[in-house]
Parts: structure tokens; C-alpha cells; sequence
């Protein structure tokens, strides 16, 4: 799970890193009043989990707090990648004299963690490490060592960074390992003019395996891709979010793929989709609609079964039984064949949900739920 800015800037205040003074709020009316609070002039910040806000406007000084509000209203609702923002974040602005770059990642493939730095921060580091290879610095982390003082000032010191920085960079790792987190990067770290070395801007991924221990943030968290793609995985089961309209499920990975190629062939794109698996059971199948109906691009829901292990009467089942639990706002297309499929049909013809549909072929089931994303 990705954090929100205001989430990995109070991370890094609990750990001794200096961070402007800011607040967060989802109302414009307020932002004057902590405009007022924080001095009067501020920097509004969109609240999203995507990078680059400051290209596309996601972040914009206010030079009082009258502007702080009409800033905070263009902000608030404004689409940036795909992601609405809710919430903006106003700080004390702070004058830069030089930007940095500092991230921990996880390296999966060498089984330990990579420090990367560079003294040219502020932009995205993928377009200096394009540009500007040798600008960027890459030092493995032994995560059973850490990063001590003397290790921090080595990557600093290789980087071209104040030694300042070093102390910063010991206690980002304490919260990389405090936290659980696979990735905690500072861009842009600064050095302001008054000499402070300050986080200006924070991006932190928990590591979702240690959830129990991540309480603290699950209420702030917003519904998006990664956390269904969580509960999906939590409860056992394959989704793949996609970028179209059309949601999937279907039983074993041959069907689902052809199931996608089926939709896109009817002029559709799938939103995601999710593999029920073989032998299925009502539970699976409610828990694997109650995921695909959480996503908001859904239009309208494909149920592809060919019932071999898998019983279409258990699947059928497990549509009644997430009909009971979530309430249905999209239309739903269920094409079951196989295995106890007539059995599978006739539970749902006795539902009788308004919502629901069947379809005998997956060709036709295809085109119908192809048709009602596109006019939805
Ligand atoms: P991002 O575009 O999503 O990475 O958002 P950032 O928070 O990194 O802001 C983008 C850029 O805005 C930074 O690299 C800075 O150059 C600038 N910026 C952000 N906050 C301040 C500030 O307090 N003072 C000044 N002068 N510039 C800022
Ligand atoms: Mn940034």
C-alpha cells in the first residue's frame, strides 16, 4: 500500500526529519484559515497516490491565505493520472537552494535493499537517470546491516550530497525498517537557504504481507487498485486490475484470458479480471464479485464459467449470496455451461435479480456486456 504525501510527512516528523509545517483538509473554506495559521503564504498540494502533481498542477504557491482557498478549490476534485483528489495538503513554503533525490527500494532479484541518491532532485529521477546516467548514484543495502552513520555518509558522500544529509538518511532507514516499508524515497530532499536539510516531499509502500502490524493507516486508505488487488490476494484469489470498463471473472487462467480477448473483440475493455480458479466454491465466487464491484471504472460485470471441477450451481450460489451482501449498481452478465449448469441457471432464474442476466454462449454473454459498458 502507498501512503499519501501528508501520511509519509508525518512518518518522517515522528522520525527526527525536518519537514515544513502543514496541515490537510478536503475543504477549500478551510485552507483559508490554515493559510492564516501557517503564515499566510503556502504551497496547496494535491493529496494523490501518483507522482508528477507539480507538472500537472497538482501543486501551487499561494501568496495568502485568500488565494490559499481559491487555490485549494481548483485543487480539490481535479483529476491527476486517473486519481481524484480529495484532500489537499498546505505548506509553509520553503526556499530552496538545492533539491535532492534519496530512496530505499527494494532490489527483490539481489534479495536486499538499493540506496538511491542524486545531487539533482526535484525532477523524476527517471528522467536524470535517463538524461544524466552518472548523475545517480546506486548502493546496495545489506538489510541485516542497515545503513549506519558510516554508510549513510558513504552514499551522501558518493552522491555529491551535503553531509548533512547523512543523519537523514539513517532515519529514513528507520522508518523503512520501523515500518515495513518497501520503498521510502525524499524527492525533493532540500537544502534551504537557510542551510536546513528538509523533506519537501515523501513517497512511502508499506509492505502489505504486514498489514496486521499497519493498523494505524487503514482508515485513511483509499479504496484504489493495489488494496483491491490485497483483498483479492487475501482471500486467495487472482485479480488483475486493467485500465477499460468491462469486469471479469471467470474459472482458470486459459478462459479468463480468452474471456478478455472475447471483449475486446466486441469493442469492449476489460476493467480487470479475476480467476476463480478450479473447483470454486459460492464462497469464492462472492467474494471474488464483491472485489470486481468494488472498482469504480466497472460498467458492467462478466461471469464467465465453464463448469469442469468447478459446479456451476456452487457459482450460482455464490452470485445469490453476493447479491445479499453488496448491493448491485452494475449490470451483471452470467454465461454458465458445464458442469451442473442447468441447475447453476435455474438458482438464478429464481433470484430473479433486475440486474442479472444470462447468456447461453460466451460469445453472446460477451457482446451484451460489452454493449452495457458502452452505453452506461
Ligand atoms: P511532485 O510533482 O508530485 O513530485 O510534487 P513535489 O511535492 O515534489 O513538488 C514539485 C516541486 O515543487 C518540487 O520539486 C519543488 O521544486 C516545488 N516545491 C514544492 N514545495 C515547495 C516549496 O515549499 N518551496 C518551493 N520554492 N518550491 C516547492
Ligand atoms: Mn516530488
Amino acid at each position: 500500500m502507498d501512503l499519501f504525501e501528508h501520511q509519509a510527512r508525518q512518518l518522517f516528523e515522528e522520525h527526527g526529519i525536518l519537514v515544513p509545517r502543514a496541515e490537510v483538509t478536503d475543504a477549500h473554506k478551510e485552507a483559508r484559515e490554515i493559510a492564516r495559521r501557517l503564515g499566510g503564504r503556502v504551497v496547496v498540494k494535491a493529496q494523490v497516490k501518483t507522482g508528477g502533481r507539480g507538472k500537472a498542477g497538482g501543486v501551487k504557491l499561494a501568496a495568502d491565505p485568500a488565494a490559499a482557498e481559491i487555490t485549494a478549490r481548483q485543487i480539490l476534485g481535479m483529476d491527476i493520472k486517473g486519481h481524484t483528489v480529495r484532500t489537499v495538503m498546505l505548506a509553509q513554503p520553503v526556499d530552496i537552494q538545492r533539491e535532492f533525490y534519496v530512496s530505499y527500494v527494494l532490489d527483490r532479484a539481489a534479495g536486499r535493499f538499493l540506496a538511491i541518491a542524486s545531487a539533482e532532485g526535484g525532477m523524476e529521477i527517471e528522467e536524470v537517470a535517463a538524461a544524466r546516467p552518472e548523475a545517480v548514484v546506486r548502493i546496495p543495502v545489506d538489510p541485516a546491516e542497515g545503513v549506519t552513520s558510516a554508510k549513510a555518509a558513504e552514499i551522501a558522500d558518493a552522491a555529491g550530497l551535503p553531509p548533512q544529509t547523512a543523519d537523514v538518511l539513517v532515519r529514513l532507514w528507520d522508518i523503512l525498517k520501523r515500518e515495513d516499508a518497501l520503498l521510502v524515497e525524499v524527492n525533493p530532499l532540500v537544502q534551504s537557504a537557510q542551510g536546513q536539510i528538509l523533506a519537501l516531499d515523501g513517497k512511502v509502500t508499506l509492505d502489505d504481507n504486514a498489514r496486521f502490524r499497519q493498523a494505524r493507516w487503514g482508515e485513511q486508505a483509499e479504496p484504489h487498485d493495489e488494496e483491491l488487488e490485497a483483498r483479492a490476494a487475501a482471500k486467495g484469489l487472482n485479480y488483475v486490475k486493467l485500465d477499460g470498463d468491462v469486469g471479469i471473472i471467470g474459472n482458470g487462467a486459459g478462459l479468463v484470458m480468452s474471456t478478455l480477448d472475447v471483449v475486446a473483440g466486441c469493442g469492449a475493455r476489460p476493467a480487470n479480471f479475476l480467476d476463480i480458479g478450479g473447483g470454486a466454491s459460492a464462497r469464492v465466487m462472492a467474494d471474488g464479485l464483491s472485489v470486481i464491484l468494488s472498482d469504480p471504472s466497472v460498467k458492467s460485470v462478466f461471469v464467465n464459467v465453464f463448469g469442469g471441477i468447478t459446479a456451476c450451481d456452487a457459482v450460482a450460489d455464490g452470485i445469490v449470496q453476493a447479491l445479499d451482501e453488496v448491493r448491485l449498481t452494475k449490470p451483471l452478465v452470467v454465461r454458465l455451461d458445464g458442469n451442473n449448469s442447468a441447475r447453476g441457471r435455474a438458482i438464478l432464474d429464481d433470484r430473479a435479480h433486475p440486474l442479472v442476466e444470462q447468456a447461453p454462449t460466451m460469445d453472446g454473454a460477451a457482446r451484451r456486456a460489452a454493449d452495457l459498458a458502452n452505453a452506461a
